[in-house]
């Protein structure tokens, strides 16, 4: 019998598996966002990812333009929100507004690794 191939690729696993697709949670009330975690080193950049949108560059042009196939941040939500398995974070109002800020200011949220590491303290 044929091993039956994964709908996710490889890559979309690891992401997962290294629980890089966060759930923030708000506290004070309002809708999670999802955010696809970028890795320290390297070029990429952390990305607001749904079932069906993100925000890298992929997505504009070769999902929506081309070919339609989803980028790899939306596989990687689709294959943890299959799973449950995100990294879930709550921030406080304030917080969740300087994530979100540092994401489209720099790329790269220092809050959102900040909030991350202190789970662990
Ligand atoms: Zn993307």
């Amino acid at each position: 019998m044929e091993k039956e191939e994964s709908r996710y690729s490889k890559e979309a696993e690891r992401i997962v598996k290294e629980k890089r697709i966060v759930q923030l949670n708000p506290l004070d009330g309002g809708p999670s966002i999802f955010i696809f975690l970028a890795r320290e080193k390297g070029t990429h950049r952390d990305h607001l990812v749904t079932y069906n949108s993100c925000d890298c560059e992929f997505f504009l042009f070769s999902t929506i333009l081309g070919s339609g196939k989803p980028c790899i941040h939306m596989e990687a939500y689709r294959l943890a929100s299959e799973k449950e398995d995100f990294l879930r974070i709550s921030a406080r109002s304030d917080d969740f507004k300087q994530i979100l800020t540092e994401v489209f200011a720099y790329g790269k949220s220092l809050k959102l690794r900040k909030l991350i590491s202190s789970r662990y303290d």
